[in-house]
């Protein structure tokens, strides 16, 4: 059969090509001709995509979405961008930034898709993002340019403790409070470039059922072209590094009470043509309360 599209995830570490009625192991499926790690697909992105859309695949192999890990377990470096929407800037207090507001996740945190969120606090709340994930080294790329750059997009929760974020007083400190092991599910599959419009996706955030984000990339500040020049132009990209490109309004620290995590919770992230995530909340273990 032929694949209708192209959704790259990983199963046990390995670099799995999803299709509606099971998987298929990239380098079992490819005779060793492709990799079973991602980071090095993405180093060959464009012959990889010109095998999967021209190879005949045999019987997929059933399995669980749960079991996905992230779409890119490892990435050489991992930004995340603040305050990209103007509603979540006016939620939190400040004016729009003029350059972007650049952070990093730390890549310890990235899990997968529908793996559970350990809440190792009260102040718990969760970020709705699209992730840009690179394909070429790109180093003072222009604007113009910057998309041949990017291998695809995914899902991303920028899942953020407002405790150790905010509670050392200003300056806030960012990178390490939203770096807690499962802090930055990604997936549920990398999404090839050419087969979305990453200028009009719609973002939706549920937490336990309710809706509490709802956008479209059409309103960032800084779209993902601005961002790709912008970063490359201090760091150089490699292939597999992740820009979280900022959430919407909505987040849990801004409603009126504030609305943090709590045990049971389940945190639904979708973007429309990408697909869901689903984590659940849980407490460490060992600890029947926080
Ligand atoms: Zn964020």
């Amino acid at each position: 059969m032929r694949l209708t599209e192209v959704r790259l995830a990983t199963l046990q570490g390995r670099a799995v090509l999803l299709g509606p009625d099971g998987c298929w192991d990239v380098e079992t499926e490819s005779g060793g001709a492709h990799s079973n790690d991602v980071i090095l697909i993405l180093g060959e992105w464009a012959a990889f995509l010109q095998w999967c859309r021209g190879h005949d695949f045999g019987s997929p192999t059933a399995f669980s979405m749960s079991d996905l890990g992230p779409c890119v377990p490892a990435p050489s470096q991992v930004f995340a961008i603040g305050l990209n929407y103007s509603g979540h800037a006016a939620e939190s207090g400040v004016a729009p930034p003029k350059y972007p507001m650049v952070f990093t996740k730390f890549a310890s945190c990235l899990s997968g898709p529908f793996d559970d969120i350990v809440l190792p606090s009260k102040a718990v709340d969760w970020e709705v993002e699209l992730v840009v994930v690179i394909g070429a080294t790109a180093a003072a790329v222009s604007e113009s340019n910057a998309m041949d750059y990017v291998a695809g997009v995914c899902v991303g929760q920028d899942v953020s403790d407002r405790r150790v974020q905010w509670g050392g007083g200003e300056p806030a400190q960012f990178s390490l409070g939203k770096s807690y092991a499962g802090f930055g599910p990604i997936g549920p599959a990398l999404v090839p470039i050419d087969e979305v419009d990453i200028n009009d996706l719609e973002l939706t955030c549920t937490v336990s059922g309710d809706v509490r984000q709802h956008s479209s990339t059409a309103h960032l500040i800084f779209p993902v072209p601005y961002l790709v020049s912008y970063l490359s132009g201090i760091c150089t990209l490699r292939p597999g590094d992740l820009i979280f490109t900022g959430t919407p309004d909505g987040v849990g620290a801004a409603a009126n009470p504030p609305r943090y995590l709590v045990a049971g919770d389940v945190v639904g992230s979708e973007i429309s043509g990408l697909g869901q995530m689903e984590n659940r909340c849980v407490t460490p273990a060992g600890s029947t309360q926080l």
